[in-house]
């Protein structure tokens, strides 16, 4: 039997992992910027943390959670988003507010996989916790754009919305409901049981069928109560101060239940409308439904597949660091183990450094210097180390020298570093 990967999942392999590594780092960069901190959370957590924030009714609950029971029994469940995970984990662990993390990670949800969709899927996310300012719904949007621009996306849309909150979002239920009534025969099965659910999630249907009268159906702008509409227009204000263009989208409500007041979407004109970047919003209820005391928050979370495909689309070009600095080629048992302890010492002064462990021919050595894309090769025989020196050799112009040994370590640092 062969055992190969499961359907959904993929091997991120050494050649592309170093664009995955320098995004990880802008991100982290531009996150301790704007002062937030990492936290880490567990990979599964209790099923119902997921199914009581995120909503019964919404896909990610209905049918996209890996859950299992353990060998006790306890229902457990793969991590499908990263808000409700740290809210728990800023609960438990009773950490101060306002409290402003973020975290990086994989993902679980069973969906068709596609281009940029897997079922092991990595987000970058950052969440406020405990400001009920618009101020920190513009901050978060503010840090993505910055980021994604700073990876090198030009052709991005950031669309608002207001998404209700307790208060006038049963309102707008109700019109949905009247609305759609009459058109439930014509609806797909998801949304006749959206319909009875929650209504707000027959807007999340991506079939033809039901778009066409989700086109049509009442927006919630025309519902929000006087609190939602003036966040809105808060958020905008900042938003104006920092010069980021935006377009409100009447019909956006975001496919979880726990999303108040404050929703936006990043979309790339390569990725079309279906496939966001990045999405977030304000939880100002979650906090208490999952048993903690009345607490505002917003967050965003980021696709990192989607932004990579999005990356490959526009043909940005990151700036990755390939190769390395110094191969060390030795001929002869002496000089093998001499290089042995040089190439430590290189190492050491924070030089990428590769030597050969293997007595193979000069020429086998070069050959695996370029293909490794050294930028020198450090040449040892045992004519060389008689007369205690080695030769050095640029790659790129050819040109070699000879250098004492006991200079080599200063020498290479020198040029390198
Ligand atoms: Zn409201
Ligand atoms: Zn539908």
């Amino acid at each position: 039997m062969k055992v190969r990967k499961v359907r959904g999942t993929r091997d991120i392999l050494p050649d592309k992992i170093r664009k995955w590594q320098y995004i990880e780092k802008i991100a982290r960069e531009i996150l301790e910027n704007f002062g937030f901190q990492e936290i880490r959370t567990p990979l599964f957590e209790e099923t119902p943390l997921f199914s009581r924030s995120i909503g019964e009714a919404t896909d990610i609950v209905a049918k996209e959670m890996y859950t299992f029971k353990d060998r006790k029994g306890r229902s457990l469940t793969l991590r499908p988003e990263g808000t409700a995970p740290i809210v728990r984990a800023y609960l438990e662990n009773r950490l101060p507010t306002p409290a402003k993390l973020y975290y990086l990670g994989p993902f679980y949800r069973y969906e068709r996989p596609q281009a940029g969709r897997y079922r092991e899927f990595y987000q970058i996310g950052a969440e406020t916790i405990g400001s009920d300012s618009p101020a920190s719904d513009a901050e978060i949007i503010s840090l993505t754009m910055t980021l994604l621009k700073k990876l090198g996306l030009k052709d991005l849309i950031l669309q608002l919305n207001g998404a209700g909150c307790r208060k006038c979002q049963p309102d707008y239920k109700e019109a949905l409901k009247n609305y759609f009534r009459k058109k439930l025969n014509s609806l797909c099965d998801d949304c006749k049981r959206r319909y009875r659910k929650n209504p707000l999630r027959i807007l999340d249907c991506k079939s033809k069928g039901c778009q066409k009268y989700i086109a049509q159906a009442p927006a919630i702008s025309n519902y929000l109560c006087e609190k939602c509409k003036a966040t809105l227009e808060e958020v905008k204000k900042y938003l104006d101060i920092l010069k980021i263009e935006y377009t409100i989208n009447p019909r956006l409500v975001r496919g979880l239940d726990y999303y108040t007041r404050t929703a936006f979407e990043i979309t790339s004109r390569e990725l079309g409308a279906q496939n966001a970047i990045a999405a977030g919003g304000r939880y100002d209820d979650l906090i208490e439904d999952l048993g903690g005391p009345s607490t505002p928050a917003v967050g965003v979370a980021l696709g990192t597949d989607r932004l990579i495909l999005a990356l490959e689309r526009e043909g940005v070009r990151l700036p990755v660091e390939e190769g390395i600095d110094v191969y060390l080629a030795s001929l002869g048992t002496r000089a093998s183990k001499k290089g042995f302890a040089l190439v430590q010492r290189l190492r050491e002064k924070n030089l990428k450094v590769e030597g050969s462990l293997s007595s193979k021919s000069l020429k086998s050595q070069l050959r695996l210097a370029n293909k490794l894309g050294a930028r020198y090769v450090l040449i040892l025989g045992e004519e060389e180390l008689t007369k205690k020196k080695a030769i050095l050799k640029e790659m790129a112009t050819g040109k070699q020298k000879k250098i004492l040994l006991n200079k080599i370590v200063e020498e290479i640092s020198r040029k390198v570093g």
